[in-house]
């Protein structure tokens, strides 16, 4: 059974529809650290075996298979290279926002993490400009 590496994220390959896709973290060490990151499990563990469902990547972080449309595979997507989970991650659904209150404090959380997602990727990309 396929589980989604993101912390406390409840999809599960035998709940999910086939819509739900899972996959693997790039071989590249310094992309891997930062879905490690996105994953933000307080242990340690190895990015090359576990799967980050397909609902924390956007539509255009994947890479259209128009071939696998005609022969009946599509859901078998491929992301594109140097794409990181980046929607519905753990730091963003931790409390049901109810209040006005809340839903800022939310949303000042979800700038800090896309921050922080965003310079781990500039230096992804600064490393690999060398
Ligand atoms: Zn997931």
């Amino acid at each position: 059974m396929l589980r989604c590496a993101v912390q406390n994220y409840k999809n599960f390959s035998e709940k999910t529809s086939s819509d739900v896709s899972y996959h693997t973290s790039p071989k590249d060490a310094r992309l891997s650290k930062v879905w490690k990151f996105t994953c933000t499990r307080k242990y340690d563990f190895n990015t090359q075996a576990v799967r980050v469902c397909s609902a924390h990547f956007a539509l255009d972080d994947f890479v259209r298979d128009l071939q696998a449309k005609h022969t009946g595979q599509e859901r078998r997507r491929h992301l594109k290279p140097n794409v990181v989970p980046h929607l519905n991650l753990q730091h963003k659904m931790e409390d049901v926002p109810s209040a006005r209150s809340d839903r800022l404090k939310n949303r000042k959380m979800k700038q800090k993490i896309i921050g922080e997602i965003s310079d781990c990727m500039k230096q992804v990309a600064g490393d690999t400009n060398i």
